[in-house]
Formats: structure tokens, C-alpha cells, sequence
């Protein structure tokens, strides 16, 4: 679990993290974007990235616990 300043709810919240592999296989839909989500979320915690991914195809982002609000996190090692 990450504690980190969320924008939407203006102050620290607790975050998770999640990859996305792109492109998606996933449609465009939100529903489709959800389940993208959650397997990116569930891939990336349970598993490294299969075959060693390189990571410039992922996304990694965190999202708010609170609100669900999604930010894109590519710099990488802040929750290292
Ligand atoms: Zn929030």
C-alpha cells in the first residue's frame, strides 16, 4: 500500500499500483478499461512481467483507493 497526495481528494490517500500492458487487447469500452485494469493490477502484483517485458510497452499507474482516480506513473522507482 502506498500513501501518496491524491488530487482529487486533496490530500494523502492510500494508493495502489497498477501496469497495463499496451497496446490493450481490451476495447475502448469502460467496462473493458476496468477489466484491462484489474489484470494489469493482478498480473503485475502476482508476477514479473512475462518473458521479461520490456517496459516501454507497459503503463504503470496508481490509483486512489478513495476516489479511483488513476494517475500515470512512468518514472518508476518511487515505490521501489
Ligand atoms: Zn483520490
Amino acid at each position: 500500500m502506498n500513501i501518496r497526495f491524491c488530487e482529487k481528494c486533496e490530500r494523502e490517500t492510500e494508493h495502489t499500483e497498477a501496469i497495463k500492458q499496451k497496446p490493450s487487447k481490451y476495447g475502448k469500452s469502460k467496462k473493458e478499461q476496468f477489466k484491462a485494469f484489474l489484470d494489469g493490477f493482478f498480473s503485475g502484483a502476482a508476477a514479473s512481467l512475462p518473458g521479461g517485458a520490456s517496459l516501454e510497452l507497459t503503463d504503470r499507474y496508481v490509483v486512489c483507493l478513495k476516489c479511483g482516480k488513476q494517475t500515470l506513473e512512468n518514472h518508476g522507482t518511487e515505490f521501489q
